[in-house]
């Protein structure tokens, strides 16, 4: 599980996280909403140690993603993380593409990689992709091309950030299909989304972002049906 406790953090003088308290239990899905600037991005970062923290604590199964001792390489195979956009290698395959970490970081034997490769982009519904270039696929198609090179290395958690919000409209339900179908298998996740009937139908949890503040967490009942927080409603009302 991951368990977040006080986390602060600050980017010189702005503190962007003021003390997130939250833990994430095996098999949980929890998205994270707010607006702009209310530190969603750099909580991600954080949890699988793409940056340093102020203060607190940040464990993952037992382990202190800060901690001078941690092997940080070993961390992030445990964790995945998707941005909304992901630079694929032009003159690679999609097959390529999806190979090269498993190769390259976990040195991986060339027929394994490709065997898993193959698979996690079957699974996402490339299978018909395998020798493209990923610049002649649509948005959405390298959106999951970028889920299937994170699931590659067989994460035991998943975080995806804004994932669909450079998507044309049209291609932003495949994707959103594809979170939810690896939600229904029981992978852990957190999701920051300004997907509201996404966050509402797939999650455990739905956390809401104020300035870096966790304002309000909730079951999506609570948190859309019947928010507590004047500034939840605030931007609840915003985004409706
Ligand atoms: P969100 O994802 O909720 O939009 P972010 O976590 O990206 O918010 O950003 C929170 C705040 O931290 C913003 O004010 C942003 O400008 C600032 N920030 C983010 N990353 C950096 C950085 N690398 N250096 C300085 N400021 C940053
Ligand atoms: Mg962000």
């Amino acid at each position: 599980m991951i368990e977040i406790q006080n986390v602060r953090k600050s980017f010189a003088s702005l503190e962007v996280l003021k003390g997130i308290n939250l833990t994430v239990d095996k098999g949980e899905v929890v998205s994270i909403i707010g607006g702009s600037g209310s530190g969603k991005s750099t909580l991600l970062t954080c949890i699988n140690g793409l940056e340093p923290i102020n203060a607190g604590k940040i464990t993952i199964d037992g382990t202190e993603v800060h901690a001078k001792s941690t092997d940080l390489n070993k961390l992030r195979r445990k964790v995945g993380i998707v941005f909304q956009q992901w630079n694929a290698f032009p003159h690679l395959t999609v097959l390529e593409n999806v190979m090269l970490a498993p190769r390259k970081v976990l040195g991986m034997a060339k027929a394994k990689a490709e065997e898993i490769a193959v698979k996690q982009l079957s699974h996402v519904g490339l299978a018909e992709k395998l020798s493209v270039y990923p610049t002649r696929m649509s948005g959405g198609q390298q959106q999951r091309m970028a889920i299937a090179r994170a699931l590659a290395m067989s994460p035991e958690y998943m975080l995806f950030d804004e994932v669909t919000s450079a998507l044309d409209p049209m291609l932003v339900g495949e994707v959103l299909d594809t979170l939810k179908m690896l939600a229904e298998e029981g992978m852990t996740m957190i999701c920051v989304t300004h997907e509201m009937a996404f966050a509402r139908d797939v999650s455990n949890r739905v956390a809401f972002f104020h300035q870096g503040v966790m304002a309000e967490i909730g079951t999506p009942d609570q948190l859309f049906g019947a928010p507590q927080n004047p500034e939840t409603q605030k931007f609840l009302a915003s985004v409706r």
